[in-house]
């Protein structure tokens, strides 16, 4: 099933922890489908954007693939409004933050988080709160895309 034109549901849905767990990662309810569809819709412009394919790594988690992942229960992974991804096309994680930050209002993001080797890109059922932000040691954030040796330890 295609979620948009280049992104499909197997895609925001597969992953190895489930399958090596046991887990159905299948979304059983309409309101996270359609999340999923409007997540896709959003990573197309992206696609766009960056002018080359995108890997999915991670899209939608039931939660008890969330939990298996040490993910909070509140993460937009949940309800299918999160997708983890790559663009080796473009480049690295890091040049493909920057490139999505000038239009990350434009595209109603809610959190855009550089986590080094992936980018996660959110987005949320009320107003966007148009948060960029890199992943620091012991889970917190830090504000900006900044590189891994800029960050105080
Ligand atoms: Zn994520």
């Amino acid at each position: 099933m295609n979620l948009s034109p280049h992104f499909t549901l197997a895609e925001y849905t597969i992953s190895e922890t489930a399958a090596r767990r046991g887990i159905d990662n299948t979304p059983r309810e309409a309101f996270v489908l359609e999340n999923l569809k409007r997540m896709a819709g959003v990573m197309e412009e992206i696609r766009a954007l960056l002018g080359c394919a995108i890997i999915v790594s991670s899209g939608y988690r039931c939660l008890d693939l969330n939990t298996l992942l040490g993910s909070k229960g509140t993460s937009a992974h949940v309800v299918g409004l999160a997708t983890d991804f790559i663009a080796p096309g473009f480049g690295q994680p890091y040049d493909v933050c920057r490139a999505i930050v000038p239009h990350v209002q434009r595209l109603g993001i809610d959190q855009l988080i550089y986590e080094h080797t992936w980018i996660h890109v959110g987005l949320r059922a009320g107003e966007p709160r148009h948060q960029v932000m890199t992943l620091a040691p012991g889970n917190s954030y830090v504000v900006g895309i900044v590189t891994k040796g800029s960050i105080a330890a």
